[in-house]
């Protein structure tokens, strides 16, 4: 409990800090006030204040008590001495013996020996870091917890200033913040180049006053707001069906922070010691963050994670600032978000121009569904959601994983001629478009493309794809707030037909679960999504959509051909029982008299390792296989294909998956079963290569690689590829990439 006598001490220097800050005036003045101010107050010889000039370093902006001379002169790496580990931790470093603290580095230039108290307090943003506020004093002592509290105070009001440009002036630090170029290095999720301007998925909330004369208005503002968020987390309580028990679980703890005495009681506090609500809000959401960050325990992890969304929302409340800020969408928008599940993304559009997330992965389906539209993206661009602001100019190169904010003029210029290049090159697929795949030994491979809405079928024309090998259905139920009827999903696929105008089109059933989740159905509390209750496990157990979409699938065919492929099939049993429902559907569609298809095949997604070992009988049977790359990797190497870590560590082309693959090819081609590959391997050119090579005949790919791909065919000779990757496997190595890029080099393909 903050004492009464450190409140109101603590709110008078609020008091004066607004003083300051009324007084106009440039930054650099008003910083060498407020240190005075804080130091007078605290009645500690010297006050600093320390900014980032960038990411690493940390400058001395203003100081009362160190040498004037050393302001703007001194710099700390982040983690070294005292004030960059405040900055790097994020936590107060506080002691009454300075330098024999560890990792203590003495700046001559400063004349801080003769100082042995020492306190650091993070001045920091939502958790983002701004910079450190530094008390020192001659005489041994460690401050108290009233003093650290209200410098936490102070470093919160110091936040707030620095945020809404305050202390702008001369200097790389004082420089106005989210004005300067910065350079974001991620990884590449989606090649290509974009140039845009931002949109912020979940745009900042933005307090103007952070400090507040009269406690009693804020206190009752602060309640009224809190009041207000209990009976919106209690109506979405009541909203959630026990058919949701997470969700419910996640709103029973929102309903348990927002009930919280504790959490109540500390902004009750910042408030009494002079900050407004929201500031009291932010103060402590900016603390939880930090928490957030230092914790390795995931349930805490979580739980913190539930009281930010929380402060949000009664954040969002208090300043009326809504999620909906009434921007408009720019023409060129780029999204920049911490990470977007498909869902969200699909309702955005083809409209975006590039797409930069703070985490996010490769293998996840948003990242399948960017690459789908040929949206170039940059995955784990750690921090731009702190640092974009809506509108910025942005460009995004997704080749090298990198997203340039507020960009130079040269980096533009650079940047515009790589897209002009980019454009010649489309153009020179263009005029390939109707030609064959056809590589130099005289093997022709047949090149589709992966769809899954209505609005990727015009790619079926542009990208010269003979067909679509694989269209994943379940898109078009992710883009929807309720299960759609059959009608409507008849319509569409005799829509996506009439699109395809006689091109083959296999229709791959709902693969739900796993990171594709329905908000209309019932979700599953499962440690492992992935591996879990998923696609036709889900079609088989609860056959009632699987039937439904059947029966629209004929329906649409309206006497056409049909081809319908079920997903993540990992038993025969599985592909049989799937099987017999198509043949029901067949059944009773004859005997409501609607039009059969003129032919019909019936495949399976080859996903996980075991059905490559199914009997001949099933190889056999089944009417066409089509190898999902991306599932089945992630089985074959025990490696979440979500998680970058892990997932980046195994490489199609090492020899243990090729020898998979191989095992593959060959029971497929005894069996005498046509084989087509459709993970995102196909649409790599490399990977390409080595596919064809190994003696798939056909590819299926995102539109985009369509025409890249087919370039490459026609200027390899596959069977001498096939003959370096044997040899290479000969060898004993354990990847082929190293012998097939100096291949591909030696043949002039790559630099
Ligand atoms: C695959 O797993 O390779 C595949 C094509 O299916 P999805 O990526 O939709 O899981
Ligand atoms: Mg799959």
């Amino acid at each position: 409990m903050v004492d009464r006598l450190v409140e109101s001490e603590s709110r008078k220097l609020l008091g004066r800090l607004s003083a300051v800050m009324a007084e106009g005036g440039a930054g650099q003045a008003r910083l060498d006030r407020i240190v005075g101010l804080i130091a007078s107050s605290m009645k500690t010889e010297v006050c600093s204040i320390y900014l980032f000039r960038d990411a690493e370093t940390l400058e001395l902006c203003a100081t009362e008590g160190l040498k004037a001379e050393s302001v703007h002169q001194t710099r700390m790496r982040l983690g070294e001495g005292l004030v960059g580990r405040t900055a790097r931790t994020r936590q107060v470093v506080n002691t009454a013996n300075a330098p024999g603290e560890p990792g203590f580095r003495y700046m001559p230039e400063t004349g801080e020996e003769r100082y042995s108290s020492f306190c650091g307090v993070p001045i920091q943003r939502l958790g983002e870091p701004l910079g450190v506020l530094v008390v020192q004093s001659k005489n041994a002592r460690e401050f108290t917890t009233d003093e650290v509290y209200a410098l936490e105070v102070v470093a919160m009001v110091l936040a707030e200033m620095t945020e809404l440009g305050a202390f702008v002036d001369t200097g790389a630090a004082l420089s106005a913040r989210h004005q300067q170029a910065v350079m974001f290095k991620g990884t590449s999720g989606q090649e290509g180049a974009a140039e845009g301007h931002v949109w912020l998925h979940e745009p900042r909330v933005v307090v103007t006053n952070p400090i507040a004369d009269d406690p009693a208005i804020e206190l009752e503002r602060l309640r009224h707001a809190v009041d207000k968020l209990r009976v919106t987390v209690d109506e979405l309580l009541s909203g959630a069906t026990s058919a949701h028990p997470d969700q419910v679980q996640v709103l029973e703890t929102y309903r348990m922070f927002a009930n919280s005495r504790s959490w109540m009681r500390r902004m009750e506090e910042d408030i009494e010691s002079g900050l407004s609500a929201e500031a009291a809000v932010e103060k402590e959401q900016s603390l939880a963050r930090s928490r957030m960050n230092r914790s390795g325990d995931h349930y805490m992890r979580e739980r913190l994670s539930d009281l930010d969304d929380l402060s949000n929302r009664l954040l969002r409340i208090l300043t009326g600032q809504g999620r909906d800020t009434g921007a408009e969408l720019p023409d060129d928008p780029v999204l920049v978000a911490r990470n977007i599940g498909p869902g969200e993304l699909l309702e955005y559009g083809k409209k975006l121009r590039g797409i930069v997330l703070e985490e996010g992965s490769v293998g996840s389906h948003a990242a399948i569904v960017a690459r789908a539209w040929a949206i170039p993206l940059v995955i784990h661009a750690k921090n731009i959601t702190s640092e974009a602001l809506n509108g910025d100019v942005i460009l995004v190169d997704g080749d090298q994983g990198v997203a340039h904010l507020r960009p130079e003029e040269t980096v533009k210029t650079a940047f515009r001629d790589k897209i002009a290049m980019q454009a010649r090159a489309l153009e020179r697929y263009a005029s390939i478009r109707d030609m064959k795949a056809t590589a130099l030994c005289g093997t022709t491979i047949s090149l589709h493309m992966n769809a899954g809405l209505m609005a990727d079928l015009p790619s079926l024309e542009g990208s010269g794809a003979e067909g679509v090998g694989l269209f994943r259905t379940e898109l078009q139920f992710l883009i929807r707030n309720k299960m759609p009827k059959r009608a409507e999903l008849s319509a569409l696929y005799a829509r996506v037909m009439d699109a395809a105008d006689g091109k083959r089109v296999a229709f791959r059933t709902l693969d739900i679960g796993s990171d594709k989740v329905l908000s209309y159905m019932k979700p599953n509390d499962e440690p492992n999504p992935a591996m879990g209750w998923r696609a036709v496990r889900v079609g088989l157990d609860k056959p009632g959509v699987l039937r439904m979409q059947l029966q629209a699938l004929i329906r649409a065919s309206n006497g056409r051909p049909l081809s319908v492929m079920f997903p993540f099939i990992a038993l025969p049993a599985e592909f049989y029982a799937a099987r017999e429902e198509f043949e029901k559907a067949m059944e009773r569609e004859r005997i409501l008299g609607h039009p059969l298809p003129e032919t019909v095949e019936v495949g399976a997604m080859l996903e996980t390792p075991s059905l490559a070992w199914a009997p001949d009988q099933f190889f056999r049977e089944v009417d066409f296989l089509s190898v999902g790359g991306n599932d089945l990797k992630q089985f074959f190497f025990a490696a979440d294909r979500e998680n970058e870590r892990v997932r980046r560590r195994y490489d199609t082309l090492d020899v243990s998956f090729l020898g998979l693959l191989d095992h593959i090819l060959a029971r497929a081609t005894s069996a005498g079963t046509p084989i087509s590959f459709c993970g995102e391997d196909a649409g790599r050119p490399m990977e390409a290569l080595c596919l064809a090579a190994l003696g798939f005949p056909m590819l299926s790919m995102r539109p985009a690689s369509v025409g890249p791909v087919k370039h490459l065919i026609r200027h390899c000779n596959l069977k001498a590829l096939r003959g370096v990757i044997h040899e290479a496997r000969d060898s004993g190595v354990a990847s082929v990439r190293p012998a097939v890029t100096k291949w591909l080099t030696s043949q002039g393909w790559l630099m």
